[in-house]
């Protein structure tokens, strides 16, 4: 048991380092890190099935969270299928 102990530790120290080190390989830290980094994604139309660029699609929510549609009408789309459920 307490070798297991032993190696939750170095594996969490390990996991911490890891982190570390990935962080500063991909460049200085930016206010929202979270935002920046994810800008440059492809991803999914929920709705059309579409994949395109985050910053060229349409930024809606839905049930508070922030969902990004290939266009304009496609969010429209989206919500009316939701409404109609
Ligand atoms: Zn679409």
């Amino acid at each position: 048991m307490q070798r297991f102990i032993l190696y939750l530790i170095l594996f969490c120290v390990g996991y911490i380092l890891f982190k570390r080190i990935a962080k500063s390989l991909m460049g200085p830290p930016s206010s929202d890190e979270k935002d920046s980094a994810a800008d440059a994604d492809l991803i999914r139309d929920p709705q059309c099935g579409t994949y395109f660029l985050k910053q060229r699609g349409v930024k809606g929510v839905v049930d508070g969270k922030v969902i990004h549609f290939c266009s304009e009408e496609c969010y429209e789309k989206y919500l009316k299928r939701r409404a109609g459920k």
